[in-house]
């Protein structure tokens, strides 16, 4: 069988890509840190619409973690290959940069850059000696514009955007390709915080996105309608930024 593993897949957009990726045909691995009740809530739910899951906890950040989980799966799935990954696993930690403290920068960069890196890089092998694979890293638009409050964030995402397209560079020779998603305001426990009242009025289509919304666009990169794109960075905000 063909799987997806989407880190960060417990709850918010991250959920959402799970189920979307479910209705496609994958079996989905879902990655999360810590929240294991809200993981089995998004595999029952998968399972309960007919589809496959299983529920894969590790830290992105842990270059022994990702690599001891993942080597497990394997050895528990000879058969079976994992075709999509989504790099979704991030946090927020803001702060002016004058008062930010340095475990909020590592804490925040090492979620989103490092969690890439090990989790990529294992992954990696499989797709390149099947000759086939979709790698999709969620980005945000504040790694496009930058955003005041979140040097440690946009400096992640923007480096991630980087990534993304230098190793798109080095692995289309085998038919893998990676791109980026660049989503605005989405609704999730990461932008609960927010005085979405306020902040809506700056969205030229007048509301925050749903996750749903953002997997429809990762179920499109997944799927072999998007062969011809790599190394892209997708916007998906309401137009508050292009
Ligand atoms: P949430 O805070 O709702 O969910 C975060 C998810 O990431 C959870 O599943 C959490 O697991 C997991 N996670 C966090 N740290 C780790 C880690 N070290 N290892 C493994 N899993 C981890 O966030 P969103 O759904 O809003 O965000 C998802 C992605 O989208 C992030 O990369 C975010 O930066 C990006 N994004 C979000 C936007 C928004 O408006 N919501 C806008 C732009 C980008 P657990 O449940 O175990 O804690």
């Amino acid at each position: 069988m063909n799987y997806a593993l989407v880190t960060g897949g417990s709850r918010g957009l991250g959920a959402a890509i799970c189920k979307r990726l479910a209705l496609q045909g994958l079996g989905v691995i879902i990655n999360y840190r810590s929240n294991e009740a809200a993981a089995k809530a998004v595999a029952d739910d998968i399972e309960c619409a007919g589809g496959c899951a299983e529920l894969l906890p590790f830290d992105v950040s842990s270059e022994a973690e990702v690599d001891a989980a993942l080597e497990d799966w394997e050895n528990r799935h000879p058969e079976d290959r994992i075709t999509v990954l989504v790099n979704n696993a991030g946090i927020r930690e803001d702060n002016l940069l004058i008062f930010m403290q340095t475990e909020q920068w590592h804490n925040v960069i090492n979620t989103t850059l490092d969690g890439f890196f090990f989790v990529t890089r294992r992954i990696l092998k499989g797709m390149l000696t099947k000759r086939y694979g979709r790698i999709i890293n969620i980005a945000s638009l504040s790694g496009l514009k930058g955003l005041p409050g979140q040097a440690n964030y946009s400096a992640a995402k923007a480096a991630l955007i980087g990534a993304t397209k230098a190793l798109a560079q080095e692995v289309a020779p085998r038919k893998v390709t990676v791109n980026a998603i660049a989503p605005g305001y989405i609704k999730s426990d990461m932008t609960k915080d927010l005085d979405e009242s306020t902040l809506k009025k700056q969205v030229p289509l007048g509301r925050f996105g749903e996750p749903e919304e953002v997997a429809a666009l990762v179920a499109f990169l997944a799927s072999n309608d998007s062969s011809y794109i790599t190394g892209e960075t997708i916007s998906i905000n309401g137009g508050l930024y292009s």
